[in-house]
């Protein structure tokens, strides 16, 4: 049912993606007692992982505790974006610049993957590579990204591309921005229509998609095989892929590891009414993805219909409609700051979601006690979870060289067991980080 917001400004408190996007409806019958794997998480990782898994021919169960892809991949800012979500020349500092270089281009692949993935399955989700413009919020952000693209060029991408600050009028009808870079192999997709897409692909190849059946315990039988304990019965599985991202089902004692290494933090969207594509196209000319460098940045873009869509770290705080209903009057404030134009164009949509943060902001994947998870993509996740649910599927096979984040240490948050209660402080230091920088 639609959530509709007590703020008259704002119509429905939900996803448009979601919300523009037929349900996929999950498989109706009992539990089977036991399958070769199962995948706990129906988002873009266990979907995809699922899919390729079937499509081999294992026998493949998909435990998902709500709607399917109706999480963070349903609930994004529908950028599809090459490049990593840290900066590449400190990432190269820290573990030496083949490795940086190697991990940048794993979103090169990631992009591609999603790609192949639509073409193959013959999905109708609006994929479109537009690039994606990293927009200067100051003219010394400017200088910071003028040598990211120097060293990117060299080592990662020779696709980048740096926008001078007298070119940024050609990109956007803003003056707020003091140049940019421009990711070329960046696209953009409809997140709602994908993800159906997606898992009726997996469906088509044979695997089965519980929704609405969240996994509450997790019990070890022997080597890799698990039983997975459920309100609806229980699946014993010789193999088991987490693919939970930031959602906290179940019990507490199974998740651990992951619990303590990944910070659920929200992040917030809203959505206008349809511009017009002239007007629309008058404020982002080239209809690309794009954020900001600011430290508590904005992401945003246009959809096919000509809204635009703007998200950001309004409020350190989690997602529930009242907590986005609140985000979404700070967005506005700030869409309204940078784009004037737009002050009495009405919100459609305003929702929230929880971004699966770890504490380097890059993903990781592998096997622990027998059980193989992708998780922690920082908010930079719609291509590398669907390319990581491929890469997974072959690890699961024995090639653990598919595993393009095998070297990457995953220490646990110091102090964090459960819920985040550092947000707070976290959110006062990044304010203040931005305003003294
Ligand atoms: C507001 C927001 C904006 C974002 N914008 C972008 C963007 O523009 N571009 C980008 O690249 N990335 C973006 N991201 C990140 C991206 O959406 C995610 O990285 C990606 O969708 C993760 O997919 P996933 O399958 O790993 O996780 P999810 O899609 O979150 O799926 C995990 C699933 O596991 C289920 N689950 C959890 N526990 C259990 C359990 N015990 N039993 C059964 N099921 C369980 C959950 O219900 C959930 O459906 C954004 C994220 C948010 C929240």
């Amino acid at each position: 049912m639609t959530a509709r917001c007590s703020n008259p400004n704002i119509m429905k408190l939900e996803s448009f993606w979601t919300d523009t996007a037929a349900p996929f409806e999950g498989c109706r019958d009992a539990l089977p007692a036991k399958a070769d794997v199962v995948v706990v998480g129906g988002g873009f990782t266990g979907l995809s992982a699922a899919r390729t898994m079937a499509r081999k021919g294992a026998s493949v169960v998909v435990l998902e505790a709500r709607a399917v892809a109706a999480e963070g991949s349903g609930r994004n800012g529908g950028h599809v974006n090459n490049g990593l979500a840290v900066d590449y020349p400190q990432l190269a500092e820290r573990v030496g610049k083949e490795q940086a270089a190697a991990w940048y281009r794993a979103y090169d692949a990631a992009v591609d993957t999603v790609e192949r993935v639509i073409g193959d399955e013959a999905i109708d989700c609006n994929f479109e590579r537009r690039g994606k413009l990293k927009l200067a919020s100051r003219p010394d952000h400017y200088e910071v990204l003028a040598r990211n693209f120097d060293q990117l060029k060299r080592e990662a991408d020779p696709h980048v591309e740096l926008v001078a600050p007298g070119r940024i009028r050609d990109e956007v009808g803003t003056d707020r921005f003091f140049g940019g870079l421009l990711y070329r192999k960046s696209g953009q997709m409809h997140m709602g229509r994908f993800g159906r897409g997606l898992a009726e692909a997996a469906t088509r190849h044979g695997a089965r998609i519980h929704d609405f059946t969240a996994v509450e315990r997790l019990e070890r039988v022997r080597g890799s095989t698990y039983r997975l304990h459920t309100a609806k019965g229980t699946v014993e599985a010789s193999q088991v892929l987490l693919a939970t991202g930031a959602t906290r089902y179940g019990n507490w004692s199974s998740f651990l590891f992951w619990r303590r290494r990944i910070v659920p933090i929200g992040s917030f969207i809203i959505v206008t009414e349809p511009l017009g594509q002239e007007f629309a196209e008058s404020v982002l000319k080239q209809r690309r993805t794009y954020t900001t460098t600011s430290t508590l940045h904005n992401y945003f873009r246009l959809t096919p219909d000509h809204r635009l869509v703007w998200g950001g770290r309004a409020r350190f705080a989690l997602s529930n409609p009242r907590s986005d209903a609140r985000s979404g009057a700070i967005l506005k404030r700030q869409l309204d700051e940078i784009f004037p134009q737009l002050a009495g164009t009405p919100i459609a949509y305003c929702w929230g979601g929880e971004v699966d943060m770890t504490w380097d902001r890059l993903p990781h994947a592998g096997e622990k006690d027998g059980l193989f998870y992708s998780m922690g993509y920082s908010g930079h996740g719609t291509q590398m979870s669907v390319h990581m649910g491929e890469c997974m599927a072959r690890v699961m096979a024995g090639d653990a060289a598919a595993n393009p984040w095998r070297n990457n240490r995953w220490q646990a948050i110091p102090g964090h067991f459960g819920p985040p209660w550092f947000l707070p402080a976290v959110g006062i230091y990044y304010r203040l980080k931005d305003k003294l920088a």
